[in-house]
């Protein structure tokens, strides 16, 4: 990156529309300098990432030399800038009209309005940012809770880039292999064995088939986990619902069956987003609206991401060997309720770490659940390190991949001809370039020459 690769500079106010303390008029491109400039006295000229204090002049006025306003100015010097541009940011007080007469007048003196995420797009096609730290930026700034945006946070580092970059390099490597094996036969290389070539398809893989999966993560930190409390009626569900949310909001009453439609909440544990579900109780429908909030219920449980199985520690377990069954598979936990009354028999799965004893009428128990959630949701949740997909774009090129990859691997183990099983590979590679927003055929050509010394 010798030169800038825009001739022209954009400008946009930076800082969210309305009055505000502060507010941030932003240039990028070659006549930043030479645009602001103008508009300010500086008692200082500019200096690479320094601050100046400047006075903003009122120079469509009637004295020009009138200061309107006091500002704090930022350059940044191509390279060294958000966009790789020369960068000018005037942080002024933050009053629409001041604002709006300084973009005004930095069009005067040359610069173009940006377009919505324009200086991004620089940095992007700069090659400062991937596509997929492009697209961080975005999620960081529209991150509604704490986890979201530590995850952006992580992609903005790099996150995926540095996941896709060696399980590329090594389809790379594959295809320059065949390549040379091809373009070059009656030299002495080896032509690879097909075996030998599915094994290194199947590696390829397998990381691009984890990464995939990790998508239904991503969906999580944005949408929240999904958590239904399901239950026989009147085991305290309701309670247990409004306890989780710490206010009323599920009613609770002595009578059996009455929520029968489904009550939704968001909550927050430790910043990651929950969807809490309160469902009507499962058992034999005594009439008709019963049997639709129980249908509800259901419905409710095979979507939810974890169930929480409510159960009444003074009712006779044999009772509960029905609702358990009812899970099916679910991933659930159980919560023994209404530990504040007697209740003589002991269950066989009251000893398992997935089990919760409450009382939702006393609050014992309550901050055990949260935790018992938290570190169950624990191991759902890939660790800080680890590469998550956040968008469908991402997903859709991953699995562009996986699935090249799996009809070259098809073709290997059936012996098709070299020339068929690279342009699956190709049409792999073209999928990961696609994911991170860049191109390759160069560093192809690169690595066929450079690992098999072709130049003789
Ligand atoms: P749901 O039908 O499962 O939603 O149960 P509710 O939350 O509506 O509660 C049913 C009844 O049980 C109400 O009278 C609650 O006050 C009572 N209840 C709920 N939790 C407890 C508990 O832990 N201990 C006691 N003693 N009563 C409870
Ligand atoms: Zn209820």
């Amino acid at each position: 990156k010798s030169a800038p690769i825009f001739e022209d500079t954009i400008v946009a106010i930076s800082t969210p529309p309305g009055r505000g303390g502060i507010g941030i008029v932003r240039l990028s491109g070659p006549a930043s300098r030479a645009i602001a400039e103008p508009l300010l006295k500086l008692r200082h000229p500019l200096a690479p990432a320094q601050a100046r204090f400047a006075e903003i002049l009122d120079s469509t006025g009637e004295n020009p030399t009138q200061t309107l306003d006091e500002a704090v100015v930022t350059y940044f010097q191509f390279p060294h800038s958000y966009t790789s541009e020369d960068i000018v940011e005037i942080a002024a007080h933050g009053s629409p009209v001041l604002l709006d007469h300084l973009l005004r007048q930095c069009v005067a003196n040359g610069a173009r309005l940006a377009e919505p995420g324009e200086f991004t797009q620089r940095a992007f096609l700069s090659g400062r940012l991937d596509l997929t730290q492009a697209e961080a930026v975005r999620d960081l700034i529209e991150s509604t809770t704490l986890h979201q945006a530590r995850i952006a946070a992580q992609q903005l580092g790099g996150s995926l880039s540095r996941h896709i970059t060696p399980i590329k390099q090594q389809l790379i490597s594959l295809i320059a292999a065949l390549e040379a094996g091809i373009d070059f036969a009656e030299d002495d290389i080896d032509f690879l064995p097909n075996s030998q070539i599915s094994t290194q398809i199947a590696a390829i893989q397998a990381p691009l088939i984890a990464l995939e999966k990790s998508f239904s993560y991503g969906h999580i930190v944005r949408d929240g986990f999904t958590m239904a409390i399901v239950g026989r009626p009147n085991v305290g569900k309701s309670s247990l619902f409004n306890r989780l949310i710490q206010r009323d909001r599920a009613i609770v009453t002595a009578t059996p069956g009455t929520t029968r439609d489904l009550v939704t909440e968001r909550l927050s544990l430790e910043g990651i987003p929950f969807e809490l579900i309160d469902t009507a109780g499962l058992r034999q429908a005594t009439d008709e609206a019963e049997s639709i909030g129980i249908a509800k219920t259901r419905e409710a449980m095979s979507e939810a991401d974890v169930v929480l199985l409510v159960l009444d520690a003074t009712a006779p377990h044999q009772d509960d060997n029905a609702t358990v069954a009812a899970l099916s598979g679910r991933p659930f936990l159980i919560v023994i309720n209404k530990q504040d009354l007697a209740h003589p028999e002991s269950r066989s799965w009251e000893q398992s770490p997935q089990t919760v004893k409450t009382s939702a009428l006393t609050g014992s128990g309550i901050l055990e659940l949260r935790r018992a959630i938290l570190s169950y949701i624990a191991r759902e949740v890939p660790d800080m390190e680890s590469a998550v997909l956040t968008n469908q774009r991402q997903q859709r090129s991953v699995s562009d991949a996986t699935t090249a990859l799996h009809r070259a691997h098809q073709a290997a183990s059936a012996n098709i001809p070299h020339e068929m099983i690279l342009l699956d590979l190709y049409e792999g590679l073209r999928a990961l370039d696609a994911f991170s927003g860049s191109t390759t055929s160069d560093d192809i050509l690169h690595l066929i020459f450079s690992k098999f010394c072709i130049g003789k």
